[in-house]
């Protein structure tokens, strides 16, 4: 049984994950490379559950008993030593990923399994640069991790069915919904939603119809609960360029080319929330949904 989780990496994703985990009675070491991001995650986390309490989803003892669970570490050689699970949650970036993923198979427990969250990088090639590549294994959790039921668990190559069964049964464990999927790009979330995503910039590309109504016709119509330009602002356009440049030379198929303005807005920098505009235009002041002038 499964008590000791490590996770690497205090962002966005890092933070929910320690969340759940901790919410469900497990012992969670939050790692990251310096202070700023584990204490800005701990605060998140605070923040986050509080919500649950007004909402009456947790009592206020089952809040401070999520906290208690959660621990962090500067050092990943000493945030890991009694894991039984890592779950490698760090910057999407292959170099860097390789690189955790060596020093995570010499410093955690022989039986350890080690888990990444990444939206594209292969599972088989982060399982290569490991000793254990039967140990290695895709959780793929989707975002606001505290809030999205969906965990994708994908096989690499040579993951051990013992390993996915464990991992399968972990996620019930949290109240999550498993899907489990085999290793090729994008996996099957980002396989099928990056191509929608990469049309619906394709249709405002080439005049077929402006921003609101592209979203409006797949909000309404496919009952969406956001449209595919306003996800992409979500998700952040940098990360789904990122993504169909993986689809494009993982499967080597025209069909997956980004289009030329998705290039073209990161490029100048226009990556979404993230940046305060991308087909929208985003501040603190104005909660409202406002096209961004440059498509209007
Ligand atoms: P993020 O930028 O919010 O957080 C990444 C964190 O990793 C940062 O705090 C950074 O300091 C830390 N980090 C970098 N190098 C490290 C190292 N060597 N050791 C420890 N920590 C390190 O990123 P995110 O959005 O949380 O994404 C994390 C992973 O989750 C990525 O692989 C991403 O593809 C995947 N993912 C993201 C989303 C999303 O919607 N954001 C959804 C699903 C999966």
């Amino acid at each position: 049984m499964i008590k000791n989780i490590s996770v690497i990496g205090a962002g966005t994703m890092g933070n929910g994950i320690a969340h759940v985990f901790a919410q469900n009675g497990f012992a969670v070491t939050l790692i990251d490379i310096n202070q700023a991001p584990l204490e800005k995650a701990l605060a998140t986390i605070e923040k986050n559950l509080e919500r649950q309490v007004s909402k009456e989803l947790l009592t206020a003892d089952q809040k401070n008993n999520a906290l208690k669970n959660i621990s962090t570490n500067t050092d990943l050689n000493m945030g890991i030593k009694n894991a039984e699970l890592v779950i490698e949650a760090a910057t999407e970036n292959t170099e860097l990923k390789l690189k955790i993923f060596k020093q995570i198979d010499e410093a955690a427990p022989k039986g350890c399994i080690l888990a990444t969250n990444t939206s594209s990088i292969s599972i088989t090639k982060i399982a290569a640069i490991t000793s254990r590549p039967e140990m290695v294994i895709g959780m793929h959790f989707m975002n606001p991790v505290p809030v999205m039921k969906l965990v994708e668990v994908i096989n690499g190559y040579a993951t051990a069915k013992e390993v996915t069964d464990t991992i399968l049964s972990l996620c019930k464990q949290l109240g999550k919904v498993p899907a489990t999927v085999n290793d090729y790009p994008g996996f099957i979330a980002n396989r099928i939603l990056m191509p929608m995503i990469n049309e619906a910039i394709y249709s405002l590309y080439e005049s077929v119809a402006g921003v609101e109504e592209i979203d409006t016709v797949m909000k309404l119509g496919m009952a969406h609960p956001m449209g595919p330009l306003q996800l992409a602002d979500f998700i952040g356009l940098d990360t789904c360029l990122s993504i169909l440049n993986v689809l494009h030379n993982g499967f080597g198929n025209p069909k997956y080319a980004p289009c030329p303005l998705l290039v073209n807005m990161v490029t100048a920098g226009k990556l979404g929330v993230k940046s305060g505009e991308g087909f929208y235009t985003y501040s603190a002041s104005n909660k409202e949904l406002v096209v961004s002038n440059r498509f209007k």
